[in-house]
């Protein structure tokens, strides 16, 4: 039986930016075979002025502008959201994603991501809106579009059926907490540099021994491990 498809949609001021990625490549495919669908939407179109003014200035003074409410507000109410749903602010001040909050994420029916601007947005978006607020990594970026995007990549990679047969998710890096994948090559074994200088494969992986292959791996998965696990606090 064809598990239920994942539902992501992204408000943002800018949704040409989200289009061309979602609809490329395996979430392209994905969504071609219904397995997932993902939706940008134009946070203007729930304003209500003339202008379609989504900004204004921060109370207190101080530079730059803020997002208000409102078109979250009402941009929530209309796309009706339902049980299993987890509605996301993203914010250069939220808890730091990683593949344990990916893991957690894949198990909704829906993700609604907001992207802020500018300063930031109204504070009571996080307060009062949003599930929880996410940021991708300690730094400042000019919107949360990017922040969306790599987020709903992540998860929904995790859903059954969007990865084909030949993509794997066994094995990967941090598909155990803090464990690296080992280090992988492809052909030509020897890569010509000049006549004297060349960079080889390890020749362990042309040996055809599939159990040393595994030791080799296994050591080099182990020496790649990240302590102390920064990420493990989500
Ligand atoms: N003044 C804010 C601060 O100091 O935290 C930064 C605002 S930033 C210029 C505008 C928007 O970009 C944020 O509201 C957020 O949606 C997004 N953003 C910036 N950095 C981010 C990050 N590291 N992770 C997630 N979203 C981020």
């Amino acid at each position: 039986m064809k598990s239920k498809s994942l539902r992501i949609d992204i408000l943002t001021i800018f949704p040409g930016m989200i289009e061309p990625y979602v609809t490329s490549s395996i979430l392209g495919r994905a969504q071609k075979e219904k397995r997932l669908v993902i939706k940008a939407h134009d946070l203007r179109k729930w304003t209500s002025d003339k202008h379609q003014k989504v900004d204004d200035r921060p109370f207190g003074g101080g530079p730059g502008m803020v997002m208000k409410v409102e078109p979250f507000d009402r941009a929530l109410k209309s796309l009706k959201i339902g049980k299993r749903t987890r509605v996301i602010l993203t914010s250069a001040k939220g808890k730091v994603f990683d593949q344990r909050a990916a893991k957690r994420l894949a198990k909704y029916d829906r993700l609604i991501f907001l992207c802020g601007r500018y300063e930031g947005v109204d504070e009571r978006v996080a307060e009062h809106l949003a599930d929880e607020e996410l940021s991708i990594g300690n730094y400042v970026m000019t919107g949360g579009e990017l922040a969306a995007l790599v987020m709903s990549d992540a998860v929904a990679r995790l859903r059954p059926g969007v990865l084909g047969t030949s993509e794997s998710l066994a094995m990967e890096s941090h598909s155990e907490i803090g464990v690296l994948e080992y280090p992988q090559y492809t052909r030509p074994g020897i890569y010509p540099l000049s006549k004297k200088k060349s960079w080889k494969v390890p020749s362990i992986l042309l040996s055809g021994d599939h159990k040393k292959i595994q030791e080799w791996r296994r050591k080099k998965s182990k020496d790649s491990l990240i302590t102390p696990f920064l990420g493990a606090t989500l």
